[in-house]
Order: structure tokens, then sequence, then C-alpha cells
């Protein structure tokens, strides 16, 4: 069913965003992945993406903090696809500090990576989707935007917000065919995790092992990660039409992180 759709994943050179271009390019759809990185660096990945799909794979190497970018990125890729039919906004950093030493440019920069590039990208691709009758937005929160915890004011902050985003956008889309839900993953392995399990390591004169282990048993009673993949499963349901009456949600994949 996703033959001739295009997706468009923010964050998509890494981690989750990755999980779910490999998993839409598998289903035969056009893939639009984005990062930072250089497209010499990032070549690999679209050979090996290539290869899965029948479709088109192309890279938009544009910050997503910058909301002028975003609009150059949508412009062209409306003009190449006509429309983005599957919405996935992933892209997102994380920094850990007390709030009052909290760096007023990683403030700025969660804010307007985790949720404005949100708002930008759903306002550009709802004309698309709504000329088509159909589309698909997910927006990639986390279990922060559901319950807080200590030296993350902005990621937990964007991420509430992210969550709040959703329901709005899923009751102004709820009658036309365009559903909005936001993923709340706990810990899932991935560079955005491994630096804080490094960090905790050096801090505390412990192994990567044992600050992994340390890292779940504070919040995620299962003691396991989810997989990126696991995500991006839940992901192509949700663009499914078993998923049509699935809206404004905030689904969570996170070990029992939130039932404590
Ligand atoms: P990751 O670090 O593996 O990947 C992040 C991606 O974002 C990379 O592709 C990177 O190039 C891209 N990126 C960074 N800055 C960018 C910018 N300015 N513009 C465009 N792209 C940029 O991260 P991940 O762990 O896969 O996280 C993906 C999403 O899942 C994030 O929104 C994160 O908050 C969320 N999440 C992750 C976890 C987890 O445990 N890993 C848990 C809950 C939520």
């Amino acid at each position: 069913m996703f033959k001739d759709k295009t997706v468009l994943i923010t964050g998509s050179t890494s981690g989750i965003g990755l999980a779910i271009a490999h998993l839409f390019a598998a289903q035969n759809a056009n893939i639009i992945l984005n990062g930072i990185e250089s497209l010499i660096e990032i070549n690999p990945i679209l050979e090996v993406l290539s290869r899965k799909t029948q479709g088109q794979v192309i890279y938009e190497s544009v910050n997503v903090s910058k909301p002028d970018e975003i609009e150059e990125m949508m412009a062209r890729v409306c003009d190449k696809f006509g429309v983005v039919d599957v919405l996935i906004n992933n892209a997102c950093v994380q920094h850990v500090s007390p709030i009052e030493s909290f760096s007023i440019e990683k403030w700025d920069l969660i804010i307007s990576l985790g949720l404005s590039s949100a708002f930008h990208t759903i306002r550009l691709a709802l004309p698309g989707m709504r000329s088509k009758g159909w589309g698909r937005i997910i927006n990639i929160a986390s279990v922060h935007g559901l319950v807080g915890s200590a030296e993350k004011s902005a990621y937990v902050a964007a991420k509430h917000g992210m969550v709040g985003l959703t329901k709005v956008v899923a009751l102004e889309t709820a009658q036309e065919s365009i559903t909005c839900n936001a993923i709340c993953p706990g810990w899932v392995l991935t560079p955005l995790v491994q630096k804080q399990i490094d960090q905790r390591a050096t801090a505390k004169g412990i192994s990567a092992k044992e600050a992994e282990h340390d890292l779940l048993l504070e919040k995620q009673p299962s003691l396991s990660f989810a997989k990126p993949e696991d995500l991006a499963a839940l992901a192509l349901f949700l663009c499914k039409d078993d998923a049509a009456q699935m809206t404004g949600g905030a689904i969570t994949m996170d070990g029992g992180w939130i039932s404590r």
C-alpha cells in the first residue's frame, strides 16, 4: 500500500529514524532521508535503501532547527513528489544539565529541533495531504512527553509540546482521512542514548555495561532496551488502514516506564 507514497523522516540518518526509513523502503515507498551530515557521508546508506525500494530515495541535508531551511526542503520535496503522504517528525538531540546552568543555546536548539520543526513540517505538508484526501503524521515524542526527569528541562518541555501539538493536529484533521499520533519510546539503544551511557560511566567510574544496567534500572522496569526496528514497526502500523481510527494518541513503547 506504500508504493507511490512519499515518506519524509526528519533526523533519519541514524537510530529510530533510519530504522523507519528501512522499513518503509521495504514497502517500496519513496524515501526522503534527512540529517545534517554531508551527502558523501550518507551515500552508503542511500545505496542500501535504494536497493530495498522500487521507489526513489533522496537525501535532504537540512538543519530542521531552522524554519527557512525547512521551507526550502518542503518546497523541493513537493516539487519532486507532489505531496508528502507520510510525515515523520523524528529529529531531536538531548542535553542534560540542572536548569540554572542549562545552556541557553541548547534550550533554543532543543525547542526548535524537537518541537518547532514539527510545527513547520506539518503546516507545510498538510495542504498536500488534504488535496489527496489521505495522510499520516507521526511525531516521535518520548515518555518525556508524558512524565518528567530531572536535568532534562528543554527535552521534557519540547516532548510535552510535541504531544500537545499532536492532539491539536488530530482534532483539525479528524474528518479527513489524515491521522496524527505521537510515539513515546522509553530507552532505545541508539547513539543518543549511548552518549548518556558513556557520560554516566565516566561520572560514576563504572564500565559501560554497568552504566547501561544502571540507566535501565532507574526508569525502565523491563530492564531491556526497545530496538529501533520495534519503533519502526509501530510507525508502519500507524500508517495502515487498520489504524485509521487511531488519531491524537500518545502511544508508549517503554518497557513499563510510565506505569511505575
Ligand atoms: P539519533 O541520535 O540516533 O539520531 C538523531 C538523528 O537526528 C540523526 O539522523 C541526526 O543526523 C539528526 N539530527 C540531529 N540534529 C539535526 C538537525 N539539526 N537537523 C536535522 N537532523 C538532525 O537519535 P534517536 O535515539 O534515534 O532519536 C530519534 C528520536 O527518538 C528523537 O526525537 C528522540 O528524542 C526520540 N527518542 C529516542 C529515545 C531513545 O532512547 N533513543 C527515547 C525516546 C525518544
